[in-house]
């Protein structure tokens, strides 16, 4: 398994893969650069629009007579909107921290019940500030983790009672039981301990035997684990030094979409891995957990 490089993107932090089936395209975000790209593997063509602010993460929203366009459930640093292209409309929902500026948003993905689920962290990276949060589309917010670092992984067990979460600085990758009907999580318990020579745990997915892929930032690879025993089961080097998410797409969600950073990176570090904050593909032959809509 080697990941094909299919954007020599240089994002800055390239992040928050998603894959929309019903209209087959992948979306992916520039965090900083408050970037939203839509990649379409039938054309490889990758566009972009700017949304006007630090763009965290995003789902998708079912295709609709209302929504004929791309439709999507996205966070921005002031709350959750939904945003409709080609109009660029957006239109606000909910925003959980008014007042903690120095927060922003970071990975987050729907629930297959249709919640949307995003993490907040402390921009400088200092403070555990951030919390975990839970919207439901019947207006409903929720805040499921308090004392955050940095907010990231975020994936369930194929059978949807467990909850996968991964607060980069840990180094763990902990599972929760996840209550379907009440978007509830309890039970934590480490199920993954990433020793440090792999790199910091970043964004997460997991496939149809139910085990985990897992980004590695700062170690050009993206991993494999069985959470039911913590055990390593691949490491496949991915050509950019800071890997952050990924998410299987295609039309039988064989594809493997890969994003990545080149934030902060020394010129000697971009001269080592230049394809920093590229979007690589992976074809393999596992079938992985489909992205859920926002509201389905
Ligand atoms: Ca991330």
């Amino acid at each position: 398994m080697q990941p094909e490089l299919i954007l020599d993107a240089r994002a800055d932090l390239g992040e928050g893969p998603a894959w929309d089936a019903s209209r087959g395209l992948l979306y992916w975000v520039d965090i900083h650069t408050g970037r939203l790209h839509t990649f379409d593997p039938s054309e490889e063509i990758d566009r972009w629009v700017h949304v006007g602010e630090s763009l965290g993460c995003l789902a998708p929203r079912p295709v609709s007579l209302q929504t004929p366009g791309i439709s999507l459930v996205i966070a921005l640093n002031r709350g959750f909107m939904t945003f409709n292209l080609p109009s660029e409309q957006l239109v606000f929902l909910a925003n959980p921290e008014p007042h903690l500026t120095r927060n922003r948003f970071n990975d987050g993905k729907c629930d297959p019940a249709g919640r949307f689920l995003a993490g907040t962290m402390d921009d400088a990276e200092k403070e555990a500030s951030g919390s975990l949060y839970s919207y439901s589309p019947d207006g409903t917010l929720k805040t499921l983790l308090t004392g955050v670092r940095i907010s990231n992984g975020l994936t369930w067990s194929p059978d949807y009672q467990t909850f996968y979460y991964i607060d980069t600085p840990t180094c763990l990758v902990t599972a929760f039981d996840y209550d379907l009907g009440t978007g509830n999580i309890a039970n934590p318990r480490p199920v993954v301990n990433v020793p440090p020579k792999l790199g910091w745990p970043d964004g997460m997915t997991s496939d149809a035997e139910g085990m985990l892929w897992v980004a590695m930032w700062g170690g050009a690879k993206l991993t494999r684990w069985n959470p039911a025993t913590g055990q390593l089961l691949e490491a496949i080097p991915v050509p950019a030094m800071n890997v952050t998410s990924c998410v299987f797409g295609g039309p039988d969600l064989t594809d493997l979409y890969i994003t990545s950073a080149r934030k902060r990176m020394s010129a000697e570090q971009l001269a080592k891995y230049p394809l920093s904050g590229g979007l690589f593909r992976i074809r393999t032959k596992m079938r992985g957990m489909p992205t859920f809509e926002f509201g389905a």
